[in-house]
């Protein structure tokens, strides 16, 4: 087997690569392979059983076509003007995307990101964006905020809704499987490089893996997102491809009433809230914001579960859940983030005897666990019930965990209520990105013919900007193939 185009994943990234490619070629071979289910396929049992049961090969929420964008809450971040920067100088959500600056212009990442948008919109997005409308109250916000040294970064958002997106991802399925291959059930399990060259892949069936079978192709894509970050870092490591130890992302999920965010819901849907407090002044985000939303679980492999959230457009809870995370680097000697978080998820993971760790803020201030009690009798009524009332601070660690606190308390002078010791944090929540492999303009790796997209080597943290990389990575292929004989 012989294609022009190997995809690793069927993410958002890996599915805009595939969309593009083919919207501009149709005569080309083109392979994804995808380690979970065809979308139709994806189910959660918590919905039905109320508990995480752990499934095999993988977790449905993380892994599938559209990966972890199928349950997640289909917030599309668009860019933000600067009013203090240089002219024309946008800012993307946290760190997303900013290496693209490298090479790109400003209005060339502003013309991919409108662009994409624009897919999402033809395939049924919410034509609506939240955010834009309060210039003043956002300002004033701002201000408050400022007073107190945090910054409110905004963005228009569109929201699509959980099961909005899982529509949506459906329809960009069916336009994909009448014209491309699509291997679901299989993982990719090694590389084939040919003296500096990828010239395919070793595949395997999720559910048969010592079976392998090779394929080859001509441009090989790692869009193995988040879910597939561990096994991209081992891959680096192999065969030599070079990255370099980003950041990790490590915090909770919180939880408050919607009464409490009224405010900042209605202005902004979503608001950003940057902190460096002291004493150690590490960069402190609050971060997928869901109003009215639920929290969630994902699983990764190795059983690692990790707090997440979103909302849907119809269903509502009464409650705001958002992530506050805190970013470490490390540089010498340790370079592995990606073990420190895994470490501090598993320590965090057996504590709660497998399921995530629920503390009350007040608790935590006052130095005891929760039990559960404490919950059954809580003002705000946690939307996630699978959980082990404890303490998180036995895992988290003095520094991370201090970070969180002063910033919930500086948060609380711009928002009264954010500090309430009722307000529920769930833990550990870990962005899994901070193995950033090295690319060069057209998005390729230090082996030639092998090119890395969205969150997996660290170029985005986002559905937008992911998706993004895949459009960009497709204009690069067709530039490629367009300069040379196709299969
Ligand atoms: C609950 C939840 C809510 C979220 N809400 C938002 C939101 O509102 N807004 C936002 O911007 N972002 C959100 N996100 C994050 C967003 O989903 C990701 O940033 C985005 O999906 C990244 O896209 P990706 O293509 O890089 O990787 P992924 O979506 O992670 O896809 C990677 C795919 O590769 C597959 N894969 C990995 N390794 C292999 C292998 N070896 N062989 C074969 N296949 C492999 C995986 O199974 C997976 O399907 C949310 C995530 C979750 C889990």
């Amino acid at each position: 087997m012989k294609y022009d185009v190997i995809i690793i994943g069927a993410g958002p990234s890996g599915i805009m690569t595939a969309y593009e490619l083919v919207q501009n070629r149709e005569d080309l071979k083109i392979l994804v392979i995808e380690q979970g289910k065809s979308i139709k396929k994806r189910f959660c049992p918590r919905e039905e059983l109320g508990r995480c049961i752990y499934c095999k090969p993988y977790c449905s929420i993380t892994s599938g076509f559209s990966g972890a964008g199928a349950f997640s809450d289909g917030k599309l971040n668009s860019y933000h003007l600067s009013k203090t920067g240089k002219e024309g100088e946008i800012y993307l959500g946290g760190n997303d995307g900013s290496y693209l600056r490298e090479y790109y212009s400003n209005e060339e990442i502003k013309d991919i990101i409108d662009y994409t948008d624009k897919i999402y919109l033809k395939f049924g997005a919410d034509p609506e964006l939240q955010g834009i409308k309060y210039q003043k109250e956002v300002e004033k916000l701002q201000k408050k905020a400022a007073d107190n040294e945090i910054s409110l970064v905004t963005y228009p958002v569109r929201h699509i809704g959980t099961e909005k997106t899982h529509e949506l991802f459906d329809k960009i399925e069916n336009f994909l499987l009448d014209r491309i291959d699509i291997m679901f059930d299989t993982t990719v399990k090694n590389l084939i490089i040919e003296k500096g060259t990828c010239v395919g892949v070793k595949v395997a069936s999720s559910y048969h893996q010592d079976e392998e079978q090779e394929i080859y192709g001509s441009h090989v894509v790692l869009g193995v997102g988040r879910k597939g970050a561990n096994w991209l870092a081992q891959i680096c490591h192999e065969h030599h491809i070079e990255a370099d130890s980003g950041i990790i992302d490590i915090g909770i999920r919180y939880e408050l009433p919607d009464e409490i965010m009224k405010d900042v819901n209605k202005y902004l849907y979503e608001a950003k809230f940057i902190a460096r407090i002291k004493p150690f002044k590490d960069k402190v985000r609050t971060f997928c914001q869901n109003p009215s939303g639920f929290v969630a679980t994902e699983v990764y492999d190795n059983n690692i579960i990790l707090a997440n959230g979103h909302s849907y457009k119809g269903k509502k809870s009464t409650n705001t859940n958002l992530a506050i995370l805190v970013s470490h680097h490390f540089s010498t000697p340790f370079k592995r983030p990606l073990d420190y978080g895994r470490n501090i998820a598993e320590n965090l993971n057996q504590l709660g005897a497998g399921k995530l760790v629920i503390q009350r803020f007040g608790d935590l201030l006052n130095g005891r666990r929760t039990w559960q009690k404490d919950i059954d009798n809580n003002s705000v009524v946690p939307t996630l019930t699978d959980v082990t009332p404890g303490d998180i601070s036995f895992a988290l660690g003095y520094r991370t965990l201090t970070d969180i606190i002063e910033t919930i308390k500086a948060i609380d002078k711009v928002i009264p209520g954010f500090a309430n010791g009722d307000n529920l944090m769930y833990g550990p929540e870990i962005k899994f990105y901070s193995n950033v492999v090295k690319l060069n303009k057209d998005l390729e790796t230090s082996i030639h013919n092998l090119y890395s997209i969205g969150d997996g080597g660290g170029l985005t943290t986002g559905l937008i900007m992911a998706s993004s990389s895949g459009v960009l990575m497709a204009r690069v292929l067709l530039k490629r193939l367009n300069d040379k004989q196709t299969i």
